[in-house]
């Protein structure tokens, strides 16, 4: 017997399939899809068995398999298609693709203390008869009532071996067994309660579940508010009805505690959850809750796409637009995609659900490849938030800088009234910006083609882009002068400014109030329980946040995605300020939004105050077609990483000129040009645009660009299709 095996090789993760025969002691174990051992040349790698055939030509210069990893296959014939599928497609080796599906204690390159936690538990080690006598006679009521309760219950956990449970088992009666266990347990949501759905969402139920053995792409556009989740739990419960599984992703887990809250609620433990708060073992843990079948719901970011559920049902994409669903490394694999092929292999349907739909999935609905299903109203009937726009070019004249008279007014008010209050700015730090009084300089990162960040908390200077920290310097490093000031708005700044105008309680956050285990889940915890009256933050506040109490929501700084070199800038920004607004008065009390903006007639800014989705969408989709940006075109981006600038500049220039005359004649390749940020850990970052509608060449052309790439150790390419950024 001879095993194709896929192995990997270097750090670049080139694809090699090799044979290998499989010796007669290994044949009883081998299955396609399992992991094994093989020499490579000196070393002995792992690799994945893709198939195994009788007969092959030359077995005489054959290496034998090793050893077999694995009892049973981690890939399965789904997962082994899926990967090349997602190779076809974003262009990545299927080594890397394999991978991306695995929970980090399987893959070989990585040796992390990953271990698998056991809980000691004392089982009956003799018959009915002996028990009975051993507990007439015992005169130790403590024995008697152990014995009774491991018999009752068949086991029983425990943490120590006292002298009671020592004499057992010197009798012989009990024995100690291990059994794995599972550490990790979600919370539910304490202040849940069921609802009846109503007709908007009954409909949509109903819509999907009338096709449910179908492959069908549904996208759910419920304005916020809407009770989106109260129509995934429904379906997923129809589907488990139907003995079937089913995938919920929601942007970014630890943010969305109250989500996965209501989900326990309803489904207990039938659900994993995959979170990349959580540690690997625990991840692991999570993993063969599935993989043994033990649980039918999968709750997860981006990689729970390859939760290892059998027979689906339906895979729920929450935020649909969300840009954290792609990958934004090697594989770049997008998630929905992903999702949409494994639907076809289960046929079951995709359900997209956001209040703010991608243009691109919006576009599709329109032309009928997804079907369109809405929630046009809050869940209880409440109005939107009524949305105020303030120019702060009025209010800077006035003296505020940073909070304008209405957001101060309005936040006395609900303070007064012992309301909440969430506040909005996407930037964090002290300040964005150190610079001379006297020569204007600015101190940037030595590693990156960026201005440093000041944080006032560990009082330095921080890059977020490559980690570099330094000391605030005293004296302008370029000419000694004496006094820096600071430009650019943080969190940390508002927090301060917030803490001297009012009296309030205040927990602000952000990447730095949250890099401890469980720290999101407590502000939010805390907040919910009302022990803060405003919470602040970045972005990671706007989305999926279910607080009764909040009346009020305030946008600082509503440019600082604006102004992002993006075609999506303008759908990024409407996007999060909807989000943010939906977050106001989704309880009895009305709600109120205060958006500060230095751009009040920005579009996208004066659609998010009237709530108008489809405003925007039809807005938007005139200047994408106009400029060529998806969705009218598709766009791939080609990256070229360099160390040496003028190396990176020629290769750049070469692969330009190489793509203009590989490709179709209405491809448009734009560029080389110098990445939005240029240099990067001391790398030098270019690219190339590639816009198309349809090029029959272009697929081959990457390819080949890439092949030529792969072994060039100065330059490296990186091809990203369909790109969330550019
Ligand atoms: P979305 O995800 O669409 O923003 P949620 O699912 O969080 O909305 O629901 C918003 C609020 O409305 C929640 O507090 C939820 O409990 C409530 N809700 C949902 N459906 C109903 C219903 N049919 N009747 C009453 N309240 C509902
Ligand atoms: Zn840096």
């Amino acid at each position: 017997m001879y095993a194709n095996v896929l192995v990997e090789i270097g750090a670049k993760s080139v694809d090699r399939e090799f044979v290998y025969y499989v010796p007669e002691e290994l044949k009883a174990q081998i299955q396609i899809g399992i992991r094994v051992k093989v020499n490579f040349g000196k070393q002995t790698i792992e690799g994945f068995v893709l198939s195994l055939f009788e007969n092959y030509q030359d077995n005489l210069n054959l290496k034998p398999i090793i050893d077999v990893i694995d009892t049973e296959p981690i890939l399965n014939e789904e997962m082994l298609l899926l990967g090349k599928q997602i190779k076809e497609t974003t262009l990545c080796s299927l080594i890397s693709a394999y991978q991306a599906m695995l929970p980090k204690a399987l893959k070989a390159s990585i040796h992390t203390n990953i271990n698998i936690k056991k809980d000691k538990y004392l089982i009956i080690n003799q018959d009915d008869q002996t028990i009975k006598k051993y507990i007439e006679h015992c005169h130790y009521p403590k024995q008697k009532e152990l014995l009774e309760k491991i018999k009752q219950n068949k086991e029983l956990k425990i943490t120590r071996i006292d002298s009671a449970i020592k004499t057992l088992i010197k009798h012989d009666l009990v024995k100690i067994i291990a059994k794995e266990a599972y550490r990790f347990q979600a919370k539910e949501d304490p202040h849940y309660h069921e609802v009846k759905l109503n007709n908007d969402q009954q409909k949509v139920v109903d819509a999907v579940k009338d096709n449910i053995d179908k492959p069908i792409t549904y996208l759910l556009y419920g304005v916020t508010g809407s009770g989106k989740t109260e129509v995934y739990m429904e379906i997923i419960n129809y589907v488990l009805t139907l003995n079937k599984t089913a995938i919920m992703l929601v942007p970014e887990i630890s943010l969305t505690p109250q989500i996965v809250g209501r989900f326990v609620n309803r489904f207990h433990n039938n659900i994993a959850i995959l979170h990349s708060g959580l540690s690997a073992s625990e991840r692991y843990d999570e993993y063969r809750k599935i993989k043994r079948g033990e649980v039918k719901i999968v709750i997860g970011a981006r990689s729970a796409i390859f939760a290892p559920l059998d027979n689906l049902g339906i895979i729920i994409i929450d935020e649909e637009h969300t840009s954290t669903y792609k990958q934004d490394n090697h594989p770049r694999y997008n998630a929905k995609d992903v999702a949409i092929l494994r639907s076809k292999y289960h046929q079951c349907p995709v359900l997209l659900g956001s209040a703010t739909p991608s243009l691109e999935s919006f576009a599709k609905a329109g032309n009928h490849v997804y079907k369109l299903l809405t929630l046009p109203k809050r869940a209880n009937n409440k109005p939107l938030p009524h949305v105020n726009i303030v120019d702060m070019k009025q209010e800077v004249k006035k003296g505020h800088f940073i909070l304008s008279q209405e957001l101060q007014d309005q936040i006395q008010k609900r303070l007064d009234r012992h309301e909440q209050i969430i506040l909005l700015l996407n930037r964090r730090g002290y300040s964005s910006m150190i610079t001379c009084r006297n020569c204007g300089h600015v101190i940037k990162c030595p590693n990156c083609d960026i201005s440093l960040t000041y944080h006032k908390t560990s009082d330095n200077l921080r890059c977020h882009y490559c980690g570099y920290t330094q000391k605030r310097p005293h004296i302008c490093p370029e000419c000694g002068h004496e006094e820096t000031k600071d430009f650019g708005l943080g969190t940390e700044r508002l927090e301060e400014e917030i803490k001297n105008k009012f009296k309030s309680r205040v927990i602000r956050m952000d990447l730095d109030t949250t890099n401890k285990k469980g720290a999101h889940e407590k502000i939010i915890e805390d907040f919910g329980n009302h022990k803060y009256d405003i919470l602040l933050g970045t972005q990671m506040i706007a989305k999926g946040l279910d607080f009764p109490l909040v009346t009020l929501v305030g946008v600082i700084n509503a440019d600082t995605t604006l102004n992002i070199p993006d075609f999506r800038s303008s759908e990024k920004t409407f996007q999060l300020l909807c989000q943010v607004s939906g977050r106001a008065g989704r309880s009895d009390n009305p709600g109120e939004v205060i958006i500060q903006t230095y751009n009040p007639e920005h579009y996208s800014i004066q659609y998010a105050k009237n709530h108008d989705y489809l405003g925007f969408y039809k807005e938007e989709m005139q200047i994408r077609k106009k400029l060529g940006y998806s969705p009218y075109y598709y766009i791939t981006l080609v990256k070229i990483y360099a160390k040496d600038y003028q190396l990176g500049f020629e290769h750049a220039n070469k692969i330009g000129n190489y793509l203009r005359k590989n490709v179709d004649k209405t491809t448009i390749i734009l560029g080389p040009t110098m990445a939005p940020i240029f240099k990067i850990n001391n790398i030098y970052n270019y690219q190339c645009i590639i816009k198309y509608r349809k090029d029959q060449k272009l697929k081959q052309t990457l390819i080949n660009l890439d092949n030529i790439y792969k072994t060039e150790n100065k330059i490296n390419v990186e091809i990203d299709v369909n790109p969330s950024r550019l």
